[in-house]
């Protein structure tokens, strides 16, 4: 008789397909608006475009070096400098990566050893949950609980151990919207310190924002050399297809990164990344751009949910809002993102996809509004109807 051994290795099965990405499947089979997975429908900035084609054109379509080009290191580190004081060595505590995706894995996968436990805030962004499962790491969850999406003080000092390895910290958050505060960030960075933890943190968002500062968590005391910050192009200069994300971190901790980065990818796209270093010589006049267009189509995302009956939670930053959908009558928010592809014709997140358990979200949607007005427009209109087809159902 033949041996039979198992096609697929143990760690695919802790994880399920995106629902993030199938939502985006979902709604383009179906036709409707995709107000599902966060990539913005309007052009990015003429700035970068260019800049990618003077690259192309001017030949830099071979490797970059494998941590980066060093026209974009120098860019970053100036960025940080600027930005947030932060002291960062362009050679040897930043490398590029394929998106902050791949920064979170290669992040992990070179500080993480199988049976370590993770501290993840919840809900929290569906890719922590596989990106822990490819590192055999046992996630730990804290919950950020409605309305005030804090996390309670104790819950957290008892989710550090002897075995947690690190702490994923998202701020701005996705998909809950909270800009943490510096009294949040300063107890995860004394639980880091008392308890010799990571904090790996995602901060893709970091130009997003309706209130609060943003506070890189490397900038706290005693955390500049136990802190990973990843963030990435994609979101600030709306060039999510693009794959140019980084990581920064303590020279130490970059040697391990690196070694995973580059043999999980090599490099993030040459000429791309030249693009984005000229673009961060944007500086602040973009940022401060960037958020106030975003605030405009929160306002106008926000106003249409309240009237069509969402309760709709609003966001200090990112451009996602959660909302509730208890009111519509379905009691799995699966089933009602699905239904509300087909008979409303506009796509959002199911909560679960937030949650470890998905019964934590069964009565939240996610909606993002990273779209031209016209669409949000579009959306809203078709958003008001929902309630008599679920009556009518
Ligand atoms: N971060 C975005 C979201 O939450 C896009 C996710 C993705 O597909 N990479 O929707």
């Amino acid at each position: 008789m033949r041996l039979a051994k198992r096609r697929l290795a143990e760690r695919t099965a802790g994880f399920t397909e995106s629902v993030i990405r199938e939502m985006t499947r979902l709604v383009a089979m179906h036709g409707g608006i995709n107000l599902a997975q966060g990539f913005p429908n309007f052009p990015a900035p003429s700035e970068i475009k260019d800049a990618a084609k003077r690259a192309i054109d001017g030949d830099v379509n071979q490797y970059a070096i494998t941590w980066g080009a060093p026209s974009l290191r120098r860019a970053l580190a100036r960025t940080y400098g600027e930005l947030y004081g932060m002291d960062v060595d362009p050679e040897r505590m930043i490398t590029v990566t394929c998106g902050a995706t791949e920064a979170m894995v290669s992040a992990l996968l070179a500080i993480v050893d199988p049976g370590d436990e993770v501290v993840v805030l919840e809900p929290f962004y569906e890719n922590y949950g596989p990106d822990a499962a490819i590192c055999g790491a046992r996630p730990v969850y804290v919950p950020i609980r409605h309305p005030a999406l804090r996390f309670e003080e104790e819950e957290l000092r008892r989710a550090f151990s002897p075995r947690t390895k690190a702490v994923i910290v998202n701020t701005p958050n996705n998909p809950t919207g909270r800009v943490f505060d510096r009294t949040e960030l300063e107890l995860i960075a004394e639980l880091c310190q008392e308890h010799d933890v990571i904090a790996v943190t995602d901060e893709i968002y970091e130009h997003i924002r309706y209130e609060g500062a943003h506070i890189p968590l490397a900038t706290l005391d005693g955390m500049a050399d136990r802190t990973i910050t990843i963030s990435s192009a994609s979101k600030t200069f709306s060039v999510t297809g693009w794959r140019v994300g980084w990581i920064v971190a303590p020279a130490e901790l970059t040697a391990g990164i690196r070694k995973v980065h580059d043999f999980l990818t090599v490099g993030a796209p040459a000429p791309l990344q030249e693009a984005v270093a000229e673009a961060l010589a944007l500086g602040r006049p973009y940022f401060d751009k960037l958020s106030a267009g975003y605030r405009a189509r929160r306002e106008l995302l926000f106003g249409a949910l309240e009237t069509a009956g969402f309760s709709p939670r609003l966001p200090q930053g990112a451009y996602y809002i959660l909302c509730d959908i208890s009111g519509f009558g379905f009691h799995d928010d699966t089933a009602f993102a699905r239904w509300l592809i087909t008979e409303v014709g506009v796509a959002g997140v199911p909560g679960s996809s937030f949650f470890s358990r998905p019964e934590l979200g069964r009565d939240l949607l996610r909606f993002t509004f990273c779209k031209t007005d016209e669409v949000l427009r579009d959306a809203g209109e078709r958003l008001l109807t929902t309630r008599d087809r679920a009556d009518r159902r």
